[in-house]
């Protein structure tokens, strides 16, 4: 006889998730480039809604996000019966795990790929599987090469998180093709605003059409909300009816969901984050090519961070202490088999210029 309840196996087998840190060991603030979040902070007319919800407080939200899914549906050309929301992105992909796959099923995700795959995989008692990369990028000949008969769901982030990397729309349909019909296809949008081009829809072209394809969106990124968590899903009206099975029917607030309506009508501001985060990343990309010759390397990025990688005689691990002490905080990520690579987010102008010059006068040491 068992002394105490005893979890299921597949829950103790769950790396806890590590989200990204804002002081040092020692307890000092210094500047966060750990989490991916929005430099420029939000939109003005999502703080004046928000604050606007104040004389709420004692409401129920509204459980059906009616009034979201209808703006995000006209601004999108989507169907808003087709729209599922969820406490961040995150909780729509745990609901894409909780009503696609069970105990002896399989979810492929690459293998540098975003951390809450792995975890809402486990969570339900499937098994992950693991999908080599192409020098950091998404390989959709790999991804193909894993499926079984037992592959319920294939979860690709694009832009990929850590990697950076985006898979182009060509690659995402040939590897929708390649899938059978009773696989879900996730994508995980959740850095699309800041794809360079017009491919911001292209997945949701995708779910509009085929009924195995969930395309995932954020808040939390471009829009700066990420305190408000609040994402959304696009899926065949099959698919999202059996999420909403397993819903909790009030995961967003009241004051979330007006900040967000409000954010999308700020047009101006997504067009400055993009403009800023654009000009910034292409600049720390180039100056970190020009430390080639000390073994640092800037993989391609699509997104709002850079993965950079040490090669040479500096190490990521060093590199990310030193960085510390010099008052950044950036995403090391051995947990993910990342133990030669930083992920640092695109800040201010001024972050930015700081990190890199930090990270110049650890190479010239
Ligand atoms: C940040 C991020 C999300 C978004 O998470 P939220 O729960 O919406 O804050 C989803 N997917 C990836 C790949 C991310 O990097």
């Amino acid at each position: 006889m068992t002394t105490a309840p005893a979890p299921k196996p597949w829950i103790m087998d769950i790396a806890p998730y590590i989200p990204g840190r804002s002081t040092t060991d020692d307890g000092r603030k210094v500047v966060k480039l750990s989490s991916n979040e929005n430099p420029l902070g939000t939109s003005d007319a999502a703080r004046a809604a928000f604050a606007g919800a104040a004389h709420t407080l004692e409401r129920y939200p509204d459980a059906s996000g009616a009034e979201l899914r209808e703006t995000l549906a006209e601004m999108h050309g989507l169907d808003p019966a087709r729209i599922i929301y969820g406490n961040g992105s995150d909780e729509v992909l745990h609901l894409a795990a909780g009503a696609f796959a069970g105990p002896g099923d399989e979810v492929i995700h690459v293998r540098y790929g975003f951390a809450v795959y792995e975890i809402a995989t486990r969570r339900v008692g499937a098994t992950p599987v693991i999908a080599p990369d192409n020098d950091y990028a998404t390989d959709v000949d790999a991804i193909l090469a894993c499926v079984t008969d037992r592959t319920r769901i294939v979860f690709v982030a694009n832009p990929n998180n850590p990697t950076g990397t985006y898979t182009p729309k060509a690659e995402i349909a040939r590897l929708h093709a390649g899938l059978r019909p009773d696989i879900l296809l996730v994508l995980d949008h959740a850095y699309a605003e800041y794809i360079e081009g017009d491919a911001e829809d292209g997945g949701m072209a995708l779910a509009e059409s085929a009924p195995n394809v969930l395309v995932t969106r954020t808040f939390s990124k471009m829009y700066g909300l990420a305190a408000e968590r609040i994402g959304w899903g696009y899926a065949s009206a099959e698919i999202v009816a059996a999420m909403h099975r397993i819903r909790l029917p009030f995961s967003i607030t009241i004051a979330g969901t007006a900040a967000a309506i409000a954010a999308l009508s700020d047009r101006d501001f997504v067009d400055h984050t993009r403009a800023h985060n654009a000009q910034w990343r292409a600049w720390f990309a180039d100056e970190i090519g020009k430390m080639g010759n000390a073994g640092l390397r800037a993989v391609p990025s699509q997104a709002n961070f850079v993965l950079v990688l040490f090669e040479g005689d500096l190490t990521a691990e060093a590199a990310y202490k030193g960085l510390m002490d010099a008052g950044y905080i950036v995403r090391w990520l051995p947990g993910q088999g990342l133990p030669n690579g930083l992920r640092i987010t695109i800040g201010t102008a001024e972050e930015t210029q700081g990190v890199l010059a930090a990270i110049r006068a650890l190479v010239e040491g």
